[in-house]
């Protein structure tokens, strides 16, 4: 059903469309193979920015970029919009909901997931940003959830609907705070005049005892910093152990009332039917060797969040961020167009997160940038890195709007349609 036409070249079929994926099938752009791009989007989408989808501060569009379009001009890479089921990896073949395909050479990138830890409950009742479904869901709760709460009497009630409880003081958590507490200032009171917008709590809750643990200690610190200058709430050394759909549960016993918990606080890979239990390390992600190659396999090869290179010196693995997955697919590329060469090695270009306008934390391999300048370069950094010119002068012409006017413009619920729905359209 996947209708694949025969070819005379070897056939790469790469699974998922994100940062590796689509450098891979860039890099492999009229090159001597038939590459098949499959991903069950029909658009890539640049993660970094979802919150700020979700805080209306950009259009979902802005942050995606059509897979047709990307490969227009291109005869050797073939698109097909696809759920990826199985690996046979006997028979070099894998299931999708679409059908089945032979492939000569398999790359696997089909990123990560969201990890609860097991807790089902915050499983289903909380957000989470792994998508942008996700974050326009968020979107449409956070919006939703004002407008009732300028309705409510009640102030218990209230505060169920106008609080926020992110979990997570990773660069996701610590941005996404940062982005709610503009909106606090900025936006709330302007929208709604009626409610107190001193009433509106925004809690940042992290396991550890500091803010972005990947980043140094003075980025921690200077992030902390912004944090509370913006007003939010944060508890380090404290964990989320309970949900019910209107108040978190900490360890410590401490309840919060909220209807909105925004789970950022971990990552894990889906298990795949076909992959054996000894491919599997930490987190699901998939063993490779240093030339990215499933182990125990020929002709299978794992890019980006899925992958965790074998090698005693990083037991934990690369960090899960786009660059890894930048660099392993253009390592990837250099193998099927020049054959093997040295093995892969991550080349740390820096990390960086931003906590409201003019605040930024960067963190370079050879020297640390806080508040302004780190903001500027942020922003440079993001912009740099979208796909497509339309993308970039969109994104671009937004932030100036929002920092000229201190009002994004897109604070619009979105319901979706319902065929049996009675409520009036
Ligand atoms: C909210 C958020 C903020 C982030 N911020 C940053 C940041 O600031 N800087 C940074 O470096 N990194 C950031 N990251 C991490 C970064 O986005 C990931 O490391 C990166 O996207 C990994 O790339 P990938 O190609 O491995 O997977 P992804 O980019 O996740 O792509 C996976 C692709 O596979 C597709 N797919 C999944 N399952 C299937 C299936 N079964 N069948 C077919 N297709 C499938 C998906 O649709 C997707 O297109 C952030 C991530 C999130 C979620």
């Amino acid at each position: 059903m996947l209708n694949i036409p025969d070819s005379k070249h070897e056939r790469i079929v790469i699974i998922g469309a994100g940062f590796a994926g689509i450098t891979l099938a860039n890099k492999l752009r009229n090159q001597d193979y038939q590459v098949v791009l499959i991903d069950k989007n029909n658009h890539h989408q640049f993660q970094p920015l979802y919150y700020q989808v979700a805080m209306a501060g950009l259009e979902p569009s802005s942050i995606s970029f059509p897979l047709r379009k990307a490969f227009q001009s291109c005869e050797n890479v073939l698109i097909r919009m696809a759920t990826l089921l199985s690996i046979k990896q006997a028979e070099n073949r894998i299931v999708t909901n679409a059908g089945e395909i032979y492939y000569d050479h398999l790359v696997l990138a089909i990123g990560a997931t969201t990890n609860y830890f097991g807790n089902n409950e915050l499983a289903q009742k909380s957000f989470s940003l792994k998508s942008i479904s996700e974050a326009l869901y968020l979107r449409n709760q956070i919006l939703d959830d004002f407008e009732k709460s300028v309705m409510e009497e009640d102030y218990n009630n209230r505060q169920e609907l106008i609080d926020i409880v992110i979990v997570g003081g990773g660069p996701t958590g610590v941005e996404l705070a940062g982005s709610i507490a503009e909106m606090k200032k900025f936006i709330l009171p302007k929208d709604y005049k009626e409610l107190d917008v001193n009433e509106v709590d925004i809690y940042l809750v992290q396991a550890g005892d500091r803010m972005l643990p990947s980043m140094s200690e003075s980025a921690s610190r200077a992030a902390l910093k912004y944090l509370k200058q913006l007003g939010v709430k944060t508890l380090l050394n404290q964990r989320v152990v309970n949900f019910d759909g209107n108040k978190v549960t900490m360890d410590n016993g401490d309840e919060i009332a909220t209807k909105k918990v925004i789970w950022a606080a971990g990552i894990t890979c889906n298990k795949l039917s076909g992959i054996l239990d000894n491919q599997y390390g930490r987190s699901n992600r998939l063993i490779v060797d240093d030339h990215l190659k499933l182990i125990d396999s020929n002709n299978i090869y794992v890019l980006g969040d899925q992958a965790i290179v074998r090698d005693e010196n990083n037991e934990r693995g690369h960090p899960q961020v786009a660059q890894v997955a930048i660099q392993q697919a253009r390592h990837l590329a250099r193998f099927f167009k020049k054959g093997i060469g040295k093995p892969f090695k991550y080349k740390d270009l820096g990390s960086m997160a931003t906590i409201g306008r003019n605040k930024a934390v960067v963190d370079l391999p050879s020297f640390k940038l806080k508040g302004f300048t780190a903001w500027v370069l942020w922003l440079i950094v993001h912009i740099r890195s979208l796909i497509g010119v339309k993308n970039k002068l969109f994104v671009l012409i937004n932030w100036m709007w929002n920092y000229l006017t201190y009002d994004q413009s897109l604070r619009i619920i979105i319901k979706p349609f319902k065929r049996s729905s009675t409520e009036q359209k």
